[in-house]
């Protein structure tokens, strides 16, 4: 990938070498079980709880409500199944979800509505921005768990969790908030929120791929999905003490330069979609009017599909991503986009692009002018006649 500008951030980022000093620490240092009694099961007991403090810090959270998980599916899955499972048999069993949430959660809910679980999904607008009022006609005392996602990972548009957390508990529903692609982007606090879970992920800001954790609100009876005792069992297995020491270094090095790499990073968005709007004939940014996470911008070119496209960004030296899923059977349109009103073709056209701290002002302008020479050649700028 060298030479190449990265600009799929929101997919994974690269680990930084703080976080990777810190995991190899824990492997020689800490690798014993940290729930042995003898001396070494208490170093990576002191460890563990040292990493406990130093994530919960960053996410707005106290520190006994952080459970480490592998991930942001896995968290999904443990707020989703748990919250079902506490409430089966009652009359308040319906799962509420937006339209445009994770593949992974959509499959989860999918199933769940085969098995007879009662499934909603909340519109979206053109712009991505979700319907208050339909989720105002689905949220109501018949239901279990209201789960979206902080932002969309695809469009970066925000959802309204202050709003949903009013009105889930106004019926006496908890809140998920699937803060997979909030965390190291923007300002979060799990406290302030208003939610009752929460997923994150460490390697969508420089962290380590398979570790994160479900925050999960002091005194909520959520009931595991995993048995066992760790994690006050609240999640069993043996903790990735590794992982979890790169998660509390990669929280502790977003934090410290969160406020500023808002500003710079946003600046550097607009740089981009300003040069892409005014360049390349019949281009499309997907949310502009709505609130966007400040490192993604999803557009369309005409309606050029996404596949070729990204082919010949990254020959030319960018790389970037879509939110179509190719399968064996062909490209599938975005189920986001679709849900924003888009004809399938259009649907199989949106390219995303997605910035990190580390993104500069000299690679937006090598990206905007690789990818004009890469896809003007594609694009008709005359208008087609009447
Ligand atoms: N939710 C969202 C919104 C995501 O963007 C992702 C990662 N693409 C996930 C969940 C899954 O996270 P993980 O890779 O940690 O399982």
């Amino acid at each position: 990938m060298s030479g190449s500008i990265y600009l799929d951030h929101n997919a994974t980022t690269q680990a930084a070498p703080e976080v990777v000093a810190e995991m190899v620490a824990a492997m020689q240092r800490a690798w014993a079980n940290p729930s042995s009694t003898h001396a070494p099961g208490q170093a990576a007991k002191r460890l563990l709880a040292d990493a406990r403090s130093r994530v919960a810090n960053f996410l707005g959270a106290q520190a006994s409500e952080v459970v480490f998980t592998s991930g942001a599916t896995e968290a999904n899955h443990m707020a989703v199944l748990g919250a079902l499972a506490g409430s089966r048999g009652r009359l308040r069993r319906r799962l509420v979800l937006s339209s445009v949430e994770h593949p992974g959660l959509l499959a989860l809910a999918q199933r769940l509505a085969d098995e007879g679980v009662p499934v909603d999904r909340i519109r979206v607008d053109t712009q991505g921005r979700l319907d208050m009022d339909h989720a105002r006609t689905l949220i109501r005392d018949d239901v279990s768990l209201v789960s979206v996602m902080g932002a969309n990972n695809e469009t970066g548009v925000c959802l309204p969790v202050a709003a949903l957390a009013e009105l889930a508990h106004a019926h006496g529903a908890w809140l998920h908030v699937d803060a997979t692609q909030l965390a190291g982007k923007v300002a979060l606090s799990f406290a302030a929120s208003g939610a009752d879970l929460m997923s994150v992920s460490a390697h969508k800001f420089a962290g380590p791929k398979g570790v994160g954790a479900l925050l999960v609100r002091k005194g909520l009876p959520l009931v595991p999905l995993i048995a066992g005792r760790q994690e006050r069992h609240r999640r069993g297995g043996t903790e990735n003490l590794p992982g979890i020491a790169g998660f509390a270094a990669a929280c502790e090095l977003a934090g410290a330069t969160l406020a500023a790499d808002i500003e710079r990073t946003r600046g550097l968005r607009e740089r981009l979609e300003q040069g892409l709007l005014r360049g390349l004939p019949g281009a499309h940014l997907y949310g502009a009017q709505a609130e966007r996470l400040p490192n993604t911008a999803c557009l369309r070119f005409g309606e050029l599909a996404a596949e070729p496209v990204l082919a010949r960004l990254e020959r030319a030296g960018v790389i970037a991503s879509s939110g179509a899923a190719c399968s064996a059977g062909g490209t599938q349109p975005s189920h986001v986009l679709l849900a924003m009103g888009e004809s399938a073709e259009q649907a199989r056209s949106g390219v995303r692009f997605s910035l990190g701290p580390d993104t500069t002002t000299a690679d937006i302008d090598a990206a905007l002018d690789a990818i004009q020479r890469a896809l003007l050649p594609l694009l008709d700028p005359q208008p087609l006649a009447a």
